[in-house]
């Protein structure tokens, strides 16, 4: 009877412990530069004036990296302005495109940048979105089974610390276009995108009941 006791409470500590979420930090380059294109990039393109880039966030947008390894990934967000191979992008800004957390396919979080500042990542819901980046892509490299699980567990966390009212996927952000919530100042800056799909974006909003996918 006793040993059937202890084996439940080292089942409970393993479970408690399968339920808990390792964050790394590891920063992406924050100097004044990226400073000063967030804020310019929050004027220009969302229309909002402010001293600093501070965001409230009440939504979370999940991404792949179409990149397939996490170094060349974390590359491609360190870097303050945009390279020049993203010419559709420069014209709307010089800031780079980069996300709050990038997941490795090990279901590893890293954390890139504090989450209630400006990340370019959603055209037209920057200002109120936090971004997750997982390091995948549709076809050779589909995302796993630990970073469906990291993603469900972050974004468990993030919604007891801030009000997140929506989660949806970078596929499915123009459904904001025609609402409050959208804000650029070109109607016509708009890119096509199919990361990270519905198959993934159903499963973890399965999950998550109360968080809407459209306003
Ligand atoms: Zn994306």
């Amino acid at each position: 009877m006793r040993s059937f006791f202890i084996s439940i409470l080292v089942f409970i500590g393993l479970s408690v412990q399968a339920q808990k979420l390792k964050i790394v930090e590891k920063p992406i380059i924050w100097d004044s530069l990226r400073q000063a294109l967030s804020v310019e990039y929050l004027k220009d393109r969302h229309g909002i004036s402010q001293k600093t880039p501070a965001i409230r966030p009440k939504m979370v947008v999940c991404h792949w990296t179409a990149i397939p390894t996490f170094e060349k990934s974390f590359l491609a967000f360190n870097s303050s302005t945009l390279p020049n191979t993203r010419k559709e992008l420069q014209n709307a800004s010089q800031l780079n495109v980069s996300a709050h957390y990038l997941i490795d396919r090990d279901g590893t979080v890293y954390h890139l940048m504090p989450d209630t500042l400006l990340a370019r990542h959603v055209i037209g819901l920057n200002y109120c979105a936090i971004g997750i980046e997982n390091v995948g892509d549709g076809s050779a490299n589909p995302l796993t089974e630990e970073q469906f699980r990291a993603n469900y567990l972050l974004i468990k966390q993030l919604k007891k610390k801030y009000k997140i009212k929506y989660l949806i996927g970078h596929h499915e952000y123009t459904k904001f276009k025609d609402s409050d919530i959208w804000k650029e100042t070109d109607p016509n800056y708009q890119t096509i995108k199919f990361d990270p799909g519905d198959e993934f974006m159903n499963k973890l909003r399965a999950k998550f009941k109360h968080l809407k996918k459209k306003p």
